[in-house]
């Protein structure tokens, strides 16, 4: 009986990876460049339209390879305009991303993991449990659908309808570090998407030692989720703090910058009312940041059932926003968008075949206080 080996597929693989590909077929390397910008300026996924290569190899390729994103399940659109894509992955989990687009650009927002581990007071991810990394091919593969979906791949280069990505979907990109670094190289490669560094934006919630390591291998934008101005409170919002305490994340965010042309970093801080949204926090958070070069996003809280968590007023948030304001620091608030389809940051569910038992307890816990319920809201 003869075992066919499962093909390759090439969306796992960087630019170096493709080359080392196509070296090992006794191709020339140079073959990586036509392959890359067929995928990713073209949108082509079949060999055979790949009329610069010649007929035997486009039929060995078809034999060993194939270029394979996640299925593309259901799509949404919200009334203002984002739109969400549900996708399923081979396992039977499922991921969601999300575009937004706005006047000056459009923003893809991808997810790194299937649920997360991490397990935030705030977030609805966090309730789903985790079950596992995400290839990069499921990485890279969800801008491919999202720049097809959105026809991108008709228009030229000059012309782009995703001018952003940022991994801000399901999961934490620094947990999966070595399928995420290739995913970010294409979209940072003129041959694949070529976006500018400054337009590719890894959010964390501070995993140290892979910062630095990030720091030294790939130039990307860098989103710190912060949300507390004291280890107390962050212990409780982000538990990873028990770790990493602010201390060793904010020195690690100055060796970031420190000897780069990187200019700043993100801070992004969740407004929950009553919990870190008073004039104190925001005082406290000036202190904190003295001497990094930042921007602060304040997010407003995104509800979502059984949350323990209010969103803070308009009042508290202007407060908050003036207080730093003031301090002459750079401070965004970000509008909420897409949440009548549950697009909003923290709303992202998919379908997480939980590996933990973390996301059964918590419908049980839920059963128990509210009599029913369900947390995931996308099966
Ligand atoms: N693990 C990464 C990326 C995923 S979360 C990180 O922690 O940065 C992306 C952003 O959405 C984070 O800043 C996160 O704190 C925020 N977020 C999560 N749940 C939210 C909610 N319910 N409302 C508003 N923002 C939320």
């Amino acid at each position: 009986m003869s075992v066919i080996a499962p093909k390759t597929n090439l969306l796992n693989f960087d630019p170096k990876g493709l080359q080392q590909f196509f070296s090992n077929h006794g191709e020339k390397p140079f073959r990586s460049t036509q392959l890359l910008k067929w995928i990713y300026h073209r949108g082509i996924s079949d060999f055979a339209a790949m009329t610069d290569l010649s007929k035997g190899l486009r039929t060995r390729l078809n034999a060993c390879a194939e270029i394979r994103p996640p299925e593309m399940l259901v799509e949404q659109d919200s009334k203002d305009g984002t739109r969400k894509w549900l996708l399923r992955l081979d396992d039977g989990n499922c991921i969601e991303t999300v575009f937004i687009p706005e006047s000056d650009r459009g923003t893809l927002c991808i997810s790194s993991q299937v649920g997360c581990i991490l397990n935030c007071s705030f977030c609805s991810t966090a309730k789903q449990g985790f079950s596992r990394n995400l290839s990069t091919a499921e990485i890279i593969g969800q801008v491919w659908i999202a720049a097809k979906m959105l026809g991108q791949f008709e228009l030229n280069q000059q012309h782009r309808i995703i001018t952003n990505v940022v991994l801000m979907g399901m999961g934490e990109p620094l947990l999966n570090y070595e399928q995420v670094v290739p995913a970010l190289r294409l979209m940072m490669e003129d041959n694949a998407f070529g976006l500018s560094k400054r337009r590719v934006t890894l959010s964390t919630a501070g995993i140290v030692p892979a910062l630095d390591k990030l720091r030294d291998e790939c130039d990307v934008s860098l989103a710190i989720s912060l949300h507390a101005t004291s280890d107390e409170l962050r212990n409780k919002l982000v538990p990873v703090n028990k770790k990493y305490p602010i201390a060793d994340l904010l020195a690690a965010c100055k060796r970031y910058l420190e000897g780069t042309a990187r200019k700043k970093i993100t801070f992004e801080y969740v407004m929950l009312s009553e919990i870190n949204d008073q004039p104190k926090h925001a005082k406290e958070l000036v202190k904190l940041l003295e001497g990094i070069p930042a921007k602060i996003n304040l997010i407003p809280f995104n509800p979502y059932p059984h949350s323990v968590y209010k969103t803070s007023s308009q009042a508290a948030i202007d407060t908050f926003y003036n207080i730093l304001y003031r301090a002459g620091m750079t401070t965004i608030t970000r509008r909420t968008r897409g949440d009548d389809i549950d697009a909003a940051c923290g709303q992202l569910a998919g379908k997480v075949l939980d590996r933990t038992k973390r996301s059964e307890r918590i419908k049980r816990q839920a059963n128990e206080t509210t009599g029913g319920g369900e947390t995931c809201h996308s099966n």
